[in-house]
């Protein structure tokens, strides 16, 4: 058996949070897996204390809150985050003073810029300008992903509505209308989203991105600004770069290749 990791300190995560870039005022948009940066003194709890000293009682902390299960309806006060998105998010939208979206894609924040960020109402495709992401975007926001790469970076989404992919897979989810719960279907522009890993490499060539250590984990920092130009500029070239090549094994990807016209 390895010997276990010891707990990092919260004061010395802050420090390695500041070492990162991470200023007092920042509106900063978090993607976590608690796994790779923990343990942490105080458990994700702890980790989240040490967020919130960094960007200071100025900052706004953010992250993603959505729900996992498209077939019942979104309850703010008590539908789980989804377990794709860690159990630092889902313990996050639990504390008293932060405040959930309300419907399907919630996100959840805490900090002055917070009911700005999260109070939009449910728009389709989830990743808009009136989202979340777009709203991070607005308040030039911060991109921290902690123990994640790009693949999990929701703004890349916002990115290719902005750059008008032309893919888009259907999906569903559930609401309450009139007290009922009913399916609503759509069309998202959604894929496996490996790809998205791409984003590293573009912002590392230009400087705009820092990497370094968080907790026990790889952290890396970058704006939200700078993420979705890169993006953009990349998409309007070519609409297909987050897409696996036609004819893929990747089952997701296909799809999304399925729904463009010719
Ligand atoms: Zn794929």
């Amino acid at each position: 058996m390895p010997e276990p990791r010891p707990a990092v300190p919260i004061s010395e995560v802050v420090d390695q949070l500041h070492a990162l870039g991470v200023e007092p005022g920042h509106v900063l948009l978090v993607h976590t897996s608690f796994r790779t940066v923990g343990p942490v003194e105080g458990g994700p709890a702890g980790l989240i204390q040490a967020l919130g000293h960094a960007v200071g009682p100025q900052g706004t902390l953010v992250m993603p809150s959505w729900t996992g299960d498209n077939d019942r309806p979104f309850e703010p006060g008590a539908t789980p985050a989804a377990p794709d998105l860690g159990v630092l998010a889902d313990t996050f939208w639990r504390l008293p003073s932060v405040r959930r979206g309300t419907h399907p894609f919630a996100f959840a924040a805490r900090g002055p810029a917070a009911a700005a960020i999260v109070s939009d109402p449910l728009i389709l495709p989830p990743h808009q300008m009136a989202s979340p992401v777009g709203r991070v975007l607005e308040h030039d926001g911060r991109i921290l992903l902690l123990g994640v790469d790009h693949d999990a970076n929701t703004t890349l989404h916002l990115a290719e509505l902005l750059a008008g992919v032309p893919y888009r897979n259907p999906m569903h989810i559930t609401v309450l209308r009139g007290g009922r719960p009913v399916r609503m279907d759509y069309l998202e522009n959604d894929h496996c989203c490996q790809r998205f890993t791409l984003a590293g490499g573009w912002l590392k060539r230009l400087d705009q991105q820092k990497d370094g250590t968080v907790g026990h984990g790889a952290a890396t920092l970058t704006r939200s600004r700078d993420v979705v130009d890169l993006a953009v500029g990349h998409l309007t070239r070519d609409p297909f770069t987050f897409l696996h090549p036609r004819g893929s094994e990747c089952q997701e990807c296909a799809l999304a290749w399925r729904s463009v016209p010719g």
